[in-house]
């Protein structure tokens, strides 16, 4: 009786999981179609100067417009695309998009600002990326350092010599490197030293409580410090409230992304932005 109780349990765990895994089978499938039946798209979040609120630069994440289950976030399959070997095919289209754009607002005449994307854990094992990149940006008629590639710390770590010597080549040719989710990871500083970055992005996790002087205040703070020290733009990101954000510009951030000044925004709303002047708030200076 009693292995009939615990049977049950199993049974039922191992209904969700199957619903769980045929779901996600599906998806994979219908992700293979949606890449080329143009049903990703690139959202945009605003990189602004806090003190001002002026705009300096967006980040690109990637959407799923599915026909069923509507605007899918890329956690729902960007695991999904690097577990299916879909996830070389989906970076390829969002740098491309992520060009178009940047193309597109030049041509506007829109104020160029350089544009942020994530690359996956696997990019950098391509020893061919810097010179695919370059061509892409040369197809484009596009400058290198109007794009800059987020990588996280623990896809660095996978091969640090490997990855050290592929950014190597992509900062010769002028590309803007960014070392996204900071602090999340476990590296080292020295090899914080090693890599040729050109940005520093402090994870969401540390901004949430950084203005009530606990640790997170501390980490914060001294990532600021370390980052300014080595030279890097160091950016915070997720910075949600005007004491966030005034805290970080007191300790010297003043490099910030969130939902403060902006979501990430569909690329009409962005280009509206771009075209309007591009201060989003009052600016955390004037508003503190
Ligand atoms: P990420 O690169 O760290 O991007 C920041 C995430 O935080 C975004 O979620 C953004 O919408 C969200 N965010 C921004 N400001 C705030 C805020 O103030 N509060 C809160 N709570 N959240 C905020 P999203 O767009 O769902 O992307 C999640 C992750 O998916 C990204 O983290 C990135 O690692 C990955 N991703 C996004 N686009 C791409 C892509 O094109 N390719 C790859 N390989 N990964 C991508
Ligand atoms: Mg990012
Ligand atoms: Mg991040
Ligand atoms: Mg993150």
């Amino acid at each position: 009786a009693a292995g009939d109780a615990g049977g049950g349990q199993h049974k039922f765990f191992d209904e969700a999981l199957n619903a769980r895994v045929r779901a996600d089978v599906v998806l994979t499938a219908e992700l293979r179609q949606a890449i080329q039946a143009g049903q990703l798209c690139l959202h945009y979040q605003p990189k602004v100067d806090a003190r001002s609120a002026q705009l300096v630069g967006a980040e690109a994440l990637v959407r799923w417009q599915h026909p069923v289950h509507g605007l899918l976030p890329p956690g729902r399959f960007i695991e999904l695309a690097e577990q299916s070997g879909l996830i070389a095919p989906l970076s390829d289209w969002v740098l491309d998009a992520a060009c178009r754009s940047l193309r597109g607002w030049a041509d506007a005449g829109l104020r160029a600002l350089p544009l942020s994307v994530n690359l996956p854990a696997s990019a950098l094992a391509d020893g061919r990326l810097p010179d695919r990149l370059e061509e892409l940006m040369r197809h484009h008629r596009l400058h290198p350092a109007s794009l800059v590639l987020e990588l996280t710390e623990t896809m660095l770590m996978q091969d640090v010599d490997a990855a050290v010597e592929v950014l190597g080549r992509l900062r010769a040719k002028g590309f803007g490197l960014s070392l996204d989710d900071f602090g999340t990871g476990y590296s080292s500083l020295g090899y914080l030293k090693r890599l040729p970055m050109s940005e520093l992005k402090i994870d969401r996790s540390f901004i949430t409580d950084v203005e009530h002087g606990g640790r997170d205040s501390a980490l914060a703070a001294a990532v600021i410090t370390l980052g300014s020290e080595l030279g890097l733009q160091v950016v915070a990101e997720g910075v949600e409230t005007v004491a966030q954000s005034s805290f970080l510009i007191s300790r010297g951030c003043v490099l910030q992304q969130g939902f403060f000044f902006s979501p990430p925004v569909p690329r009409a709303a962005f280009e509206q932005m771009l075209r309007s002047g591009s201060t989003l708030v009052a600016g955390t200076a004037a508003a503190a």
